[in-house]
C-alpha cells in the first residue's frame, strides 16, 4: 500500500486514536467549517478533523493534518524531538520518484467544459476573506531551463469556475520559475496536488536550492519513491495517490488582485496583485477526500516551522556547535525561536542569538536557554527568561532588520505600517558559566525523568 492520505489516517487512528475526530453533522464550507476549526483551536484541541458531510457537496473534507507537533512527528514516524534533526538530513536522504502508468488520482477525469471548481468543497475561512481558497495543495511546476520539478504550497483563491489565483511570494521558487517563463513570453504549466500523505506538505516547505525536487524530499520522508502519473492536459506528472489534481497554467504577464485573506499571523494579508492559474483539468479519486488547511493559527505555523526550523538549526550550528535544539512556539507565529545550547563559556548565548536572528528574515526574536530547559514547553522558557537574565544586560536589539511584511508591527520609511522593517530582539536567558548561580530545585533528575506515570497513577 502506497503511503498516501488514507494510509496516514489509518496509521494515526491506530497509533493515536484521540488525535482523530469525525464530524457527522453537516457543515457549511462558507465560514461554518472554519468556525469549528477556530473554536477547537481556542479550546486547545488539535486533532485531525474529518468532516463527513459538507453542505452542497458529496466530498468529505479533512483538515488539521499538521495542527500539532505530535501530528507532524506521527507523519514522519518519529518523535517531536527528532523532527528537526531528521528534516536537516532530508536533502541528502532524497528518493527519486517512480513513473507508473495509472493511478487513483485519475479515476475521474474532467476536462474542457466539465471543469468546474464549484464541484469541490472549497472553504471560505475568515469573515473578510475575498473568497474561497484552496490552501494546502502542492503546486508542481518545472524549471523551463533545467526541467527540474518544483513543489511548493501557495494559497489559491477561486476567481471563476476555471480560474484560480496563485499567491507566489516574490522570493519563492515558483515565482522565480514563472518570471523565467514570462521572459520567454510563455505560460508556465502546473498541477496542484491536493490531499496526500502529510509528508507532501512538509516537503513543500523544504527551502533548499532550486535544483532540489521537493517530491524527492517527500520520498525521502516517506522512505519510498513517490509514484507519479502523467497529467492529462499538461506536460507534467502528479503523485498517483493524490486525492485531487488541478491541472492548468500560470498565465504569463497576467495578475489579478486577491485578498484580504486571514494569514498565519492571525491578521489579514493583502489584497495583492497575484498570478492567475487557468484550470485545464480536474482529476480525482472516485471517492476523493478534499483537504483544507485553516490558516489563522496553529496548523499553518507548525507547517511553516518544518521549513524554518531545520534551516535555522543548521545555520546556528555552523557557528555555535553547542546548539542542541531549536523550537518555534505557536504563539510566535513563525517569528520567535527558542534555541537550547550547552553553554561552554560566557557570551555563547549572545552569539547563538545573533546567529538565530540572522538565519531567516522572518525570525524576529531569539530566546537562548540552557540545556536543562525544555524548549517544547513555553512555561519553562518563560521561567528561564524570568529568572536567568537581566534585561539591561541580556536583551539586545538590532534596529530595523528586514522581517515578514505581514507583521503589522513592521514599518517602512515611506508607509505608516507593514513595510518589513522591525527591530530584531535577542534574549540570552542562559546562566553565567563563570559566576555562581542558584541550582534548580528538583528531585534527583535521573529519577523523575525515568518515572513512568502509568505505574503510579
Ligand atoms: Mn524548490
Amino acid at each position: 500500500m502506497a503511503k498516501d492520505l488514507r494510509y496516514f489516517l489509518e496509521q494515526l487512528q491506530k497509533a493515536m486514536p484521540e488525535e482523530f475526530v469525525r464530524v457527522r453533522r453537516e457543515v457549511d464550507p462558507r465560514y461554518e467549517l472554519s468556525a469549528v476549526m477556530h473554536k477547537m483551536q481556542a479550546e486547545r484541541l488539535h486533532p485531525v478533523v474529518f468532516f463527513e458531510r459538507v453542505k452542497g457537496h458529496t466530498m468529505p473534507v479533512v483538515a488539521n493534518l499538521w495542527a500539532s507537533r505530535k501530528l507532524v512527528a506521527c507523519a514522519m514516524e518519529t518523535t517531536v524531538e527528532q523532527v528537526v534533526p531528521r528534516l536537516v538530513g532530508g536533502e541528502t536522504g532524497r528518493i527519486p520518484t517512480r513513473m507508473v502508468g495509472s493511478g487513483p488520482v485519475q479515476e475521474v477525469v474532467l476536462t474542457g467544459d466539465q471543469v468546474d471548481l464549484g464541484r469541490l468543497p472549497i472553504v471560505t475561512h475568515c469573515e473578510e476573506d475575498s473568497g474561497a481558497y484552496i490552501c494546502p495543495g502542492m503546486l508542481i511546476v518545472r524549471d523551463p531551463d533545467t526541467g527540474v520539478r518544483n513543489g511548493g504550497m501557495y494559497r489559491h483563491m477561486v476567481h471563476a469556475p476555471r480560474l484560480l489565483g496563485a499567491s507566489l511570494g516574490p522570493p519563492s521558487h515558483a515565482a522565480h520559475l514563472l518570471r523565467k517563463a514570462e521572459a520567454r513570453g510563455e505560460d508556465l504549466e502546473g498541477v496542484i496536488a491536493l490531499g496526500h500523505h502529510p509528508a507532501m506538505g512538509i516537503a513543500s516547505q523544504h527551502s533548499g536550492s532550486l535544483e532540489v525536487d521537493e517530491l524527492e524530499v517527500m520520498g525521502g520522508l516517506l522512505g519510498e519513491p513517490v509514484e507519479m502519473v502523467p497529467c492529462q492536459t499538461v506536460a507534467l506528472e502528479v503523485p498517483a495517490f493524490t486525492e485531487i489534481a488541478i491541472e492548468g497554467r500560470l498565465k504569463a504577464g497576467v495578475r489579478r488582485e486577491d485578498g484580504p485573506f486571514g494569514e498565519f499571523t492571525w491578521y489579514y494579508g493583502g489584497p495583492r496583485a497575484n498570478a492567475v492559474f487557468e484550470v485545464t483539468a480536474i482529476t480525482h479519486r472516485h471517492d476523493a477526500i478534499f483537504h483544507d488547511l485553516y490558516n489563522v493559527g496553529h496548523e499553518h505555523v507548525n507547517l511553516m516551522c518544518t521549513g524554518l526550523e531545520p534551516n535555522a538549526f543548521q545555520f546556528i550550528r555552523a557557528v555555535v556547535p553547542q546548539a542542541r535544539a531549536v523550537h518555534m512556539p505557536l504563539g510566535g507565529v513563525a517569528t520567535v525561536i527558542y534555541v537550547q545550547i550547552r553553554k561552554e563559556y560566557d557570551g555563547l548565548g549572545k552569539n547563538a542569538a545573533l546567529a538565530a536572528l540572522a538565519s531567516h528574515a522572518f525570525i524576529e526574536t531569539a530566546i537562548i536557554v540552557d540545556e536543562d530547559v525544555n524548549i517544547y514547553n513555553d512555561e519553562e522558557v518563560m521561567w528561564a527568561v524570568a529568572t536567568r537574565c537581566d534585561p539591561e544586560r541580556d536583551y539586545f536589539f538590532v534596529p530595523e532588520g528586514h522581517v515578514c511584511r505581514l507583521d503589522p508591527a513592521s514599518h517602512s520609511f515611506t508607509q505608516s505600517s507593514q513595510g518589513g522593517l522591525k527591530s530584531k530582539l535577542g534574549i540570552d536567558a542562559t546562566k553565567p558559566v563563570e559566576a555562581p548561580f542558584p541550582k534548580r530545585a528538583e528531585p534527583p533528575r535521573a529519577l523523575w525523568q525515568a518515572i513512568r506515570l502509568e505505574e503510579y497513577l
